[in-house]
């Protein structure tokens, strides 16, 4: 193997950030600045006082107005991110049997927490290949339909609409939207759930999950936990995972137990910004430009070419970009970050000589242009 030879790109070039990560992602200086103007009086202060409740309070109406909240419609959140509302979904959400669209990592990890559970049956699963999606079919006996808006491994994003039959049956459409929400169009009423962690289109820290929850969700919940203490009723709820506690909580504009206060500032000044700028159509159609110079720049590359083969599918938050064989994408990849590029890569464990960019709000849709520059200047000199 050949030895990566340091390259260095111009400077008139260079994006004039770096950061093209799907997860973890880009933070603007402006949240960081936020964290700044609130060292005396939100860090280090309690949760349970007015200043942070106020930042929580901002933040859950914030996101009512981005996503046009239907009537009835609820903003809970919680520590543990995305992975851990699952777990809460398999407590507190899912009666006895879910069904899955599965066609990559995140969206199977969902299901393989459903198939462990010991008091759910096992799920109905409806799996695609990578780089496709398939959403799950209506199933009788099942009471939660479950997908991913957009699955991040892979870059393939899967329509969000009801499965036909399921509302009528009274099953829930329970939909990941980690890293879709505030990228993709959503209409919010095609779902019971709809929940994500601020590190993707957010551009905050991990550790905390958000979910907007329909008033199906809130009564089902409801029911599922009050059911589990019945006896002969097999179903531990510990706290942690019960979505009615920690909806109590956010309607006092609290979690249950101590978050991040500053993960809580980053996220308000996000939420104010995508809002100030023109909220989810904005916010939607600069993630769709980005995500647009980077498809046709690949088809137009004597090298690159998109992964997802069905241009409908094809996210315009992750875009993944297969190159030919002769060029490396590791090569590429490492001499990016010896640039300040950085994250680039695809994901691990699809295993493709990939380039995998992370297009969300706060990325500059100029800065895409040069990436790709950069990206050609790098494949040119190997
Ligand atoms: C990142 C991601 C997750 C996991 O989020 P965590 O906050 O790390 O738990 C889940 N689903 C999707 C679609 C993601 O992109």
């Amino acid at each position: 193997m050949r030895v990566t030879t340091t390259v260095k790109i111009p400077h008139s070039i260079m994006p004039e950030d770096g950061r093209f990560g799907s997860g973890p992602s880009k933070v603007r200086p402006e949240q960081i600045a936020a964290l700044e103007a609130g060292t005396t009086t939100l860090m280090g202060t309690s949760h349970r006082q007015a200043p942070v409740k106020q930042l929580v309070g901002s933040i859950r109406s914030g996101l009512s107005d981005f996503f046009r909240l239907p009537d009835g419609y609820e903003i809970a959140l919680g520590n543990g991110g995305a992975s851990a509302f699952w777990e809460i979904a398999c407590a507190s959400l899912i009666t006895r049997r879910a069904a899955f669209g599965t066609y990559g990592s995140f969206s199977a990890k969902f299901a393989t927490s459903a198939a462990n559970a010991p008091f759910l049956e096992k799920p109905a699963l409806f799996a695609s290949d990578p780089g496709t999606y398939r959403l799950p079919e209506f199933t009788e006996g099942v009471d939660a339909y479950c997908w991913a808006h957009n699955e991040t491994s892979t870059g393939v994003a899967a329509p969000v609409r009801r499965v036909p039959g399921s509302q009528e049956s009274g099953a829930l459409t329970i939909i990941d939207g980690t890293s879709a929400a505030g990228a993709l169009p959503v209409d919010i009423s095609q779902t019971d759930v709809y929940y994500f962690s601020p590190q993707k289109a957010f551009g905050s820290d991990g550790g905390l999950w958000v979910a907007v929850l329909s008033p199906a969700a809130i009564e089902r919940a409801e029911r599922v936990e009050s059911s589990a203490h019945l006896d002969g009723v097999r179903r531990w709820v510990p706290p942690f995972l019960s979505l009615t506690s920690a909806l109590a909580n956010s309607r006092k504009d609290q979690t249950l137990n101590t978050p991040s206060v500053a993960n809580l500032i980053m996220m308000e000044n996000q939420v104010r910004w995508l809002n100030d700028n023109g909220g989810l159509d904005w916010a939607t159609a600069r993630c769709a430009k980005s995500a647009s110079l980077l498809y046709s720049w690949a088809e137009q590359s004597s090298y690159a070419q998109p992964f997802v083969a069905d241009p409908a599918a094809r996210s315009h938050s992750v875009v993944t970009i297969d190159l030919d064989e002769h060029v490396q994408a590791n090569q590429v990849l490492a001499i990016l970050r010896e640039n300040g590029i950085v994250d680039c890569a695809g994901y691990r464990k699809l295993g493709r000589n990939q380039l995998r960019i992370g297009v969300f709000p706060s990325v500059e849709p100029a800065d895409v242009v040069n990436l790709t520059k950069c990206i050609d200047y790098v494949v040119d000199r190997l």
